[in-house]
């Protein structure tokens, strides 16, 4: 079920098996593996920590962890976008009459986010949000607004380090069952940003698409080659040496 890339596990089935072996688990940190978040980790030992634990998954978010993973000789089966994961996380939700938290973005964005998704699922308990502006060492007030308000699931959209940090740091206090950082989904379900034509989804092209609109992000893409380049070592130099 799961394939090892540099001592992370990472998911290697489908989405609908992930939602799956979630809904039998009782408390869940759905983590987006993307390069940027798994490279983050083998320089930050509370990301990688939290990736570790026994109630962490890892999923395969992003066609640069795809080819590390066919590098790394144990390929996943395919890419599983974080916000496709995150809206049938909610369809469950609003299924089954449970409450969700959002928690991160722009005040503005937040309420767009809640309006849109209000619109989009009618059944949906939104049962609490704050934006993600906030210090995380002194948020008294917002982990007593999660615990009365008792979601099922959390969303954290803080990007990466941060809601990872949050979640780790958190998650065990809290009554909710799943958690995930969700990186600029509400942005996306805003209608700030948009997702990649379909098209370019399907040939792993996203990133592509996502530096065209924000060209700012090409530096944060410089994460591809070091994590691919790290499994390459990992894989052919440091197992050849040890033969
Ligand atoms: N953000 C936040 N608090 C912060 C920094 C960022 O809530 O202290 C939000 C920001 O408003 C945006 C999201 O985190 O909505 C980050 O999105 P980004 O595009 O960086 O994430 P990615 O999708 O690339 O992981």
């Amino acid at each position: 079920m799961f394939s090892k890339v540099l001592n992370y596990n990472i998911f290697n089935k489908s989405k609908n098996e992930l939602i799956k072996y979630i809904t039998n688990l009782k408390k869940i940190h759905i983590i987006s593996g993307n390069p940027e978040v798994l490279y983050s980790g083998l320089y930050d030992n509370s990301i990688f920590q939290g990736c570790s634990e026994e109630n962490s998954v890892i999923i395969p978010d992003g066609i640069g962890v795809v080819i590390a993973s066919k590098i790394a000789k144990n390929p996943v089966k395919e890419k599983i976008a974080g916000i496709e994961v995150m809206d049938e996380i909610i369809k469950l939700c609003e299924r089954e009459g449970k409450g969700i938290y959002l928690l991160g973005a722009k005040q503005e964005l937040l309420d767009e986010c809640k309006i849109r998704l209000r619109d989009k699922y009618k059944g949906l308990n939104i049962v609490g949000s704050h934006n993600g502006y906030f210090d995380m060492d002194n948020c008294e007030d917002i982990l007593q607004d999660i615990k009365n308000s008792q979601p099922h699931a959390i969303f954290v959209a803080m990007g990466c380090p941060r809601q990872e940090k949050f979640i780790n740091k958190y998650m065990s206090d809290l009554p909710a069952s799943i958690y995930m950082g969700v990186g600029g989904s509400f942005d996306v379900i805003a209608g700030k940003v948009n997702r990649a034509p379909r098209w370019m989804i399907n040939l792993g092209l996203e990133w592509l698409y996502r530096v065209s609109k924000e060209p700012w992000r090409i530096k944060r893409l410089g994460v591809i080659p070091k994590l691919l380049l790290k499994v390459i070592y990992n894989t052919y130099i440091i197992k050849q040496k040890v033969m």
